[in-house]
Protein backbone atom coordinates (compact mmCIF):
# COMPACT_ATOMS: atom_id res chain seq x y z
CA UNK A 1 0.00 0.00 0.00
CA UNK A 2 1.07 3.40 -0.78
CA UNK A 3 1.95 5.72 2.61
CA UNK A 4 0.08 9.06 2.04
CA UNK A 5 2.15 11.89 2.09
CA UNK A 6 0.98 14.66 3.37
CA UNK A 7 2.88 18.26 2.00
CA UNK A 8 2.96 21.21 3.93
CA UNK A 9 3.17 24.32 2.45
CA UNK A 10 6.78 24.46 3.90
CA UNK A 11 7.66 21.77 1.70
CA UNK A 12 5.50 22.57 -1.45
CA UNK A 13 7.70 25.82 -1.74
CA UNK A 14 11.03 24.12 -1.65
CA UNK A 15 9.40 21.67 -3.81
CA UNK A 16 8.68 24.50 -6.37
CA UNK A 17 11.74 25.86 -5.76
CA UNK A 18 13.33 22.93 -7.12
CA UNK A 19 11.76 21.89 -10.24
CA UNK A 20 12.28 25.66 -11.26
CA UNK A 21 15.93 24.53 -11.01
CA UNK A 22 15.48 21.61 -12.67
CA UNK A 23 13.67 22.30 -15.49
CA UNK A 24 16.19 25.06 -16.70
CA UNK A 25 17.88 23.08 -19.36
CA UNK A 26 14.70 22.48 -21.27
CA UNK A 27 14.59 26.00 -21.93
CA UNK A 28 15.10 26.74 -25.70
CA UNK A 29 13.55 23.15 -26.91
CA UNK A 30 10.11 24.36 -27.06
CA UNK A 31 8.15 27.04 -29.64
CA UNK A 32 6.27 29.75 -28.87
CA UNK A 33 2.78 29.64 -30.51
CA UNK A 34 2.77 32.35 -33.69
CA UNK A 35 -0.35 31.38 -35.20
CA UNK A 36 -2.09 33.97 -33.04
CA UNK A 37 0.47 36.99 -34.00
CA UNK A 38 -0.04 38.69 -30.43
CA UNK A 39 1.17 35.05 -28.62
CA UNK A 40 4.01 35.24 -30.58
CA UNK A 41 5.15 38.68 -28.72
CA UNK A 42 5.85 36.65 -25.04
CA UNK A 43 8.87 36.59 -23.39
CA UNK A 44 9.66 32.53 -24.28
CA UNK A 45 12.10 32.35 -20.65
CA UNK A 46 9.01 33.15 -18.48
CA UNK A 47 8.10 30.21 -16.29
CA UNK A 48 5.78 30.41 -12.92
CA UNK A 49 4.24 27.36 -11.03
CA UNK A 50 1.41 27.66 -8.28
CA UNK A 51 -0.49 25.16 -6.00
CA UNK A 52 -3.20 25.69 -4.15
CA UNK A 53 -4.43 23.21 -1.41
CA UNK A 54 -7.47 22.41 0.59
CA UNK A 55 -6.81 23.82 3.57
CA UNK A 56 -6.93 27.58 1.30
CA UNK A 57 -2.90 27.76 1.41
CA UNK A 58 -1.32 28.76 -1.85
CA UNK A 59 2.49 28.38 -2.44
CA UNK A 60 4.38 30.12 -5.82
CA UNK A 61 7.64 30.38 -7.85
CA UNK A 62 8.72 32.44 -10.50
CA UNK A 63 6.53 34.82 -12.81
CA UNK A 64 3.20 33.67 -10.62
CA UNK A 65 1.90 37.08 -10.58
CA UNK A 66 2.18 37.77 -13.88
CA UNK A 67 -1.11 37.40 -16.10
CA UNK A 68 -0.58 35.11 -19.72
CA UNK A 69 -3.41 34.09 -21.80
CA UNK A 70 -5.68 31.31 -20.56
CA UNK A 71 -6.89 30.43 -24.15
CA UNK A 72 -7.79 26.15 -24.29
CA UNK A 73 -7.88 26.11 -20.71
CA UNK A 74 -10.93 28.37 -20.89
CA UNK A 75 -12.33 25.56 -22.19
CA UNK A 76 -13.04 23.47 -18.78
CA UNK A 77 -14.48 26.69 -17.21
CA UNK A 78 -16.78 27.08 -20.11
CA UNK A 79 -17.73 22.86 -20.04
CA UNK A 80 -18.51 23.59 -16.32
CA UNK A 81 -20.78 26.08 -17.14
CA UNK A 82 -22.52 24.37 -19.68
CA UNK A 83 -22.99 21.74 -16.74
CA UNK A 84 -24.09 24.22 -14.55
CA UNK A 85 -26.60 25.40 -17.28
CA UNK A 86 -28.25 22.46 -18.86
CA UNK A 87 -26.96 19.63 -17.07
CA UNK A 88 -25.99 16.85 -19.50
CA UNK A 89 -27.65 18.39 -22.46
CA UNK A 90 -24.46 19.38 -24.13
CA UNK A 91 -23.09 15.75 -24.21
CA UNK A 92 -26.26 15.57 -27.01
CA UNK A 93 -23.96 17.83 -29.28
CA UNK A 94 -20.65 16.88 -28.09
CA UNK A 95 -18.71 13.70 -27.63
CA UNK A 96 -16.71 12.69 -24.55
CA UNK A 97 -13.77 10.68 -26.75
CA UNK A 98 -10.08 11.72 -27.19
CA UNK A 99 -9.34 12.59 -30.87
CA UNK A 100 -6.14 11.63 -31.32
CA UNK A 101 -5.80 14.64 -33.89
CA UNK A 102 -4.55 18.11 -33.42
CA UNK A 103 -7.26 20.37 -31.68
CA UNK A 104 -8.28 22.09 -34.51
CA UNK A 105 -8.44 19.20 -36.88
CA UNK A 106 -10.70 19.81 -39.67
CA UNK A 107 -11.11 16.14 -41.69
CA UNK A 108 -12.86 14.05 -38.80
CA UNK A 109 -15.17 16.59 -37.88
CA UNK A 110 -16.37 16.64 -41.38
CA UNK A 111 -16.21 12.80 -41.47
CA UNK A 112 -18.43 12.29 -38.64
CA UNK A 113 -20.79 15.25 -39.71
CA UNK A 114 -20.44 18.11 -36.98
CA UNK A 115 -20.39 15.90 -33.88
CA UNK A 116 -16.92 16.96 -32.34
CA UNK A 117 -15.08 14.38 -30.42
CA UNK A 118 -14.66 16.57 -26.95
CA UNK A 119 -15.69 19.51 -25.62
CA UNK A 120 -11.64 20.28 -25.51
CA UNK A 121 -10.82 20.14 -29.61
CA UNK A 122 -11.73 23.23 -30.60
CA UNK A 123 -14.99 22.19 -32.53
CA UNK A 124 -16.35 21.07 -29.14
CA UNK A 125 -15.41 24.53 -27.80
CA UNK A 126 -16.88 25.98 -30.23
CA UNK A 127 -20.24 24.34 -29.77
CA UNK A 128 -20.53 24.66 -26.16
CA UNK A 129 -19.88 28.37 -26.96
CA UNK A 130 -22.51 28.44 -28.91
CA UNK A 131 -24.53 26.71 -26.43
CA UNK A 132 -23.69 29.48 -23.64
CA UNK A 133 -24.30 32.13 -26.43
CA UNK A 134 -28.02 31.02 -25.72
CA UNK A 135 -28.54 31.58 -22.96
CA UNK A 136 -26.40 34.71 -21.68
CA UNK A 137 -25.70 37.52 -23.77
CA UNK A 138 -21.59 37.88 -23.49
CA UNK A 139 -20.05 34.52 -23.09
CA UNK A 140 -16.74 35.97 -22.35
CA UNK A 141 -17.83 37.76 -19.43
CA UNK A 142 -19.52 34.53 -17.84
CA UNK A 143 -16.45 33.09 -18.26
CA UNK A 144 -14.04 35.43 -16.79
CA UNK A 145 -16.64 36.08 -13.82
CA UNK A 146 -17.21 32.18 -12.71
CA UNK A 147 -13.13 31.99 -13.26
CA UNK A 148 -13.25 35.02 -10.43
CA UNK A 149 -16.00 33.57 -8.47
CA UNK A 150 -14.13 29.92 -8.19
CA UNK A 151 -10.74 31.55 -7.84
CA UNK A 152 -12.14 34.02 -5.23
CA UNK A 153 -10.78 36.77 -7.24
CA UNK A 154 -8.24 37.32 -9.84
CA UNK A 155 -5.62 39.68 -10.91
CA UNK A 156 -6.12 39.21 -14.47
CA UNK A 157 -8.73 39.98 -17.01
CA UNK A 158 -10.05 39.82 -21.21
CA UNK A 159 -6.46 40.65 -22.83
CA UNK A 160 -8.89 42.85 -25.96
CA UNK A 161 -5.39 43.32 -28.02
CA UNK A 162 -5.21 38.73 -27.82
CA UNK A 163 -9.16 38.84 -28.40
CA UNK A 164 -8.88 41.12 -31.61
CA UNK A 165 -5.13 39.30 -32.57
CA UNK A 166 -7.14 35.85 -32.86
CA UNK A 167 -10.36 37.45 -33.97
CA UNK A 168 -8.20 38.88 -37.10
CA UNK A 169 -6.33 35.53 -37.91
CA UNK A 170 -9.10 32.66 -36.99
CA UNK A 171 -9.23 31.43 -40.37
CA UNK A 172 -8.94 27.60 -39.07
CA UNK A 173 -11.45 28.48 -36.62
CA UNK A 174 -14.18 30.17 -38.61
CA UNK A 175 -14.09 26.60 -41.07
CA UNK A 176 -14.71 24.31 -38.17
CA UNK A 177 -17.73 26.46 -37.27
CA UNK A 178 -18.85 26.36 -40.75
CA UNK A 179 -18.64 22.76 -40.72
CA UNK A 180 -20.74 23.13 -37.67
CA UNK A 181 -23.06 24.94 -38.85
CA UNK A 182 -23.86 22.74 -42.14
CA UNK A 183 -24.31 19.61 -39.63
CA UNK A 184 -26.71 21.93 -37.49
CA UNK A 185 -24.68 21.78 -34.44
CA UNK A 186 -24.26 25.53 -34.27
CA UNK A 187 -27.52 27.12 -33.64
CA UNK A 188 -25.99 31.08 -33.93
CA UNK A 189 -24.15 32.57 -37.29
CA UNK A 190 -20.27 30.66 -37.54
CA UNK A 191 -18.97 34.25 -37.25
CA UNK A 192 -20.22 35.38 -34.20
CA UNK A 193 -19.64 31.97 -32.45
CA UNK A 194 -16.08 32.13 -33.68
CA UNK A 195 -15.53 35.80 -31.83
CA UNK A 196 -17.20 34.82 -28.68
CA UNK A 197 -15.06 31.92 -28.38
CA UNK A 198 -12.03 34.34 -29.21
CA UNK A 199 -13.08 36.43 -26.46
CA UNK A 200 -13.05 33.41 -24.14
CA UNK A 201 -9.93 32.16 -24.92
CA UNK A 202 -8.32 35.69 -24.22
CA UNK A 203 -8.79 36.12 -20.49
CA UNK A 204 -5.65 36.26 -18.64
CA UNK A 205 -5.02 34.98 -15.66
CA UNK A 206 -1.91 34.56 -13.51
CA UNK A 207 -0.74 30.43 -12.55
CA UNK A 208 -1.26 31.85 -8.68
CA UNK A 209 -5.13 32.73 -10.44
CA UNK A 210 -5.79 29.67 -11.93
CA UNK A 211 -4.31 27.27 -9.27
CA UNK A 212 -7.45 28.87 -7.04
CA UNK A 213 -9.73 28.48 -9.74
CA UNK A 214 -9.48 24.95 -10.39
CA UNK A 215 -9.47 23.79 -7.11
CA UNK A 216 -12.79 23.20 -6.65
CA UNK A 217 -12.46 20.19 -9.19
CA UNK A 218 -9.87 18.89 -6.14
CA UNK A 219 -12.69 19.62 -3.69
CA UNK A 220 -15.95 18.08 -4.62
CA UNK A 221 -17.04 21.40 -6.39
CA UNK A 222 -16.47 23.85 -3.42
CA UNK A 223 -14.56 26.78 -3.56
CA UNK A 224 -12.82 27.08 -0.43
CA UNK A 225 -11.60 30.75 -1.83
CA UNK A 226 -15.26 31.89 -2.32
CA UNK A 227 -17.05 29.70 0.29
CA UNK A 228 -19.82 28.29 -1.99
CA UNK A 229 -20.23 25.33 -4.24
CA UNK A 230 -19.72 26.33 -8.26
CA UNK A 231 -20.14 22.59 -9.55
CA UNK A 232 -22.15 19.67 -8.69
CA UNK A 233 -20.02 16.79 -7.09
CA UNK A 234 -21.37 14.31 -10.16
CA UNK A 235 -20.33 16.89 -12.72
CA UNK A 236 -16.42 17.19 -10.74
CA UNK A 237 -16.06 13.61 -11.33
CA UNK A 238 -17.06 13.78 -15.08
CA UNK A 239 -15.02 16.90 -15.71
CA UNK A 240 -11.68 15.71 -14.33
CA UNK A 241 -12.44 12.36 -16.20
CA UNK A 242 -12.72 14.17 -19.69
CA UNK A 243 -9.50 15.97 -18.68
CA UNK A 244 -8.04 12.84 -17.76
CA UNK A 245 -8.74 11.40 -21.55
CA UNK A 246 -8.99 14.64 -23.67
CA UNK A 247 -6.71 17.18 -21.74
CA UNK A 248 -3.69 17.38 -23.24
CA UNK A 249 -4.17 17.55 -26.88
CA UNK A 250 -3.37 14.62 -29.04
CA UNK A 251 -0.27 13.76 -26.40
CA UNK A 252 -3.11 13.03 -23.33
CA UNK A 253 -1.98 8.99 -23.15
CA UNK A 254 1.71 10.35 -23.04
CA UNK A 255 1.01 12.91 -20.65
CA UNK A 256 -1.35 10.64 -18.56
CA UNK A 257 1.83 8.09 -18.49
CA UNK A 258 4.33 10.96 -17.55
CA UNK A 259 2.05 12.90 -15.24
CA UNK A 260 -0.82 10.78 -13.79
CA UNK A 261 -3.33 13.78 -12.63
CA UNK A 262 -6.68 15.10 -15.06
CA UNK A 263 -4.92 18.50 -16.70
CA UNK A 264 -6.07 21.26 -19.17
CA UNK A 265 -3.21 23.04 -21.38
CA UNK A 266 -3.26 26.22 -23.65
CA UNK A 267 -1.39 27.32 -26.47
CA UNK A 268 -0.35 30.08 -24.21
CA UNK A 269 1.66 27.84 -22.54
CA UNK A 270 -0.46 27.16 -19.33
CA UNK A 271 -1.41 24.12 -17.87
CA UNK A 272 -3.17 23.16 -14.53
CA UNK A 273 -3.39 19.71 -13.17
CA UNK A 274 -5.90 17.86 -10.60
CA UNK A 275 -5.11 16.00 -7.83
CA UNK A 276 -8.58 15.45 -6.15
CA UNK A 277 -8.60 15.52 -2.37
CA UNK A 278 -4.71 17.17 -2.35
CA UNK A 279 -4.83 20.46 -4.70
CA UNK A 280 -4.86 22.12 -8.08
CA UNK A 281 -1.68 23.10 -9.67
CA UNK A 282 -0.89 25.70 -12.57
CA UNK A 283 2.12 26.29 -14.52
CA UNK A 284 3.04 28.69 -17.17
CA UNK A 285 5.95 28.18 -19.72
CA UNK A 286 5.35 29.77 -23.03
CA UNK A 287 7.37 27.22 -25.43
CA UNK A 288 5.24 24.37 -26.46
CA UNK A 289 5.80 21.20 -27.50
CA UNK A 290 5.11 19.75 -30.72
CA UNK A 291 1.61 18.69 -29.34
CA UNK A 292 1.00 22.25 -28.59
CA UNK A 293 1.66 21.75 -24.60
CA UNK A 294 3.97 23.57 -22.66
CA UNK A 295 6.76 21.55 -23.01
CA UNK A 296 8.50 23.49 -19.50
CA UNK A 297 5.66 22.98 -18.10
CA UNK A 298 4.86 19.14 -18.06
CA UNK A 299 8.47 17.94 -17.36
CA UNK A 300 7.59 20.71 -13.97
CA UNK A 301 4.37 18.99 -13.75
CA UNK A 302 6.60 15.57 -13.94
CA UNK A 303 9.09 15.85 -11.43
CA UNK A 304 5.84 17.64 -8.93
CA UNK A 305 4.06 14.36 -9.12
CA UNK A 306 6.84 12.20 -8.98
CA UNK A 307 7.42 13.78 -5.55
CA UNK A 308 4.48 14.58 -4.14
CA UNK A 309 3.10 11.32 -5.44
CA UNK A 310 -0.24 13.36 -5.87
CA UNK A 311 -1.30 10.88 -8.63
CA UNK A 312 -4.97 9.44 -8.74
CA UNK A 313 -3.36 6.55 -10.40
N1 LIG B 1 -7.80 30.17 -29.12
C1 LIG B 1 -6.94 29.11 -29.55
C2 LIG B 1 -7.43 28.51 -30.85
O1 LIG B 1 -8.57 28.24 -30.99
C3 LIG B 1 -6.88 28.12 -28.48
C4 LIG B 1 -6.04 26.97 -28.82
C5 LIG B 1 -5.47 26.30 -27.65
O2 LIG B 1 -5.12 26.90 -26.63
O3 LIG B 1 -5.37 25.08 -27.75
O4 LIG B 1 -6.70 28.32 -31.77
Amino acid sequence: MREPRPFTAYRLKDLLSDIAEHVRPAFGKGKVADYIPELAKVDASKFGMAVATLDGAEVAVGDADEPFSLQSITKLFALELALNRGGDEIWTRVGKEPSGTPFNHLAILEAERGAPRNPFVNAGALTVTDYLMARVPDVSTLVLEYIRTCAGGITGGLDETVAASEMATAYQNRAIANILRVHNNLTHAPDAVVDAYCRQCAIAATVRDLARAALPLAMDGFSIHSGETVLAQRNVRRVNAVMMTCGMYDSTGSFAYRVGLPAKSGVGGGIVAIAPGQGAIAVWSPELDRAGNSLVGTIALEIFAQNTRWSIL
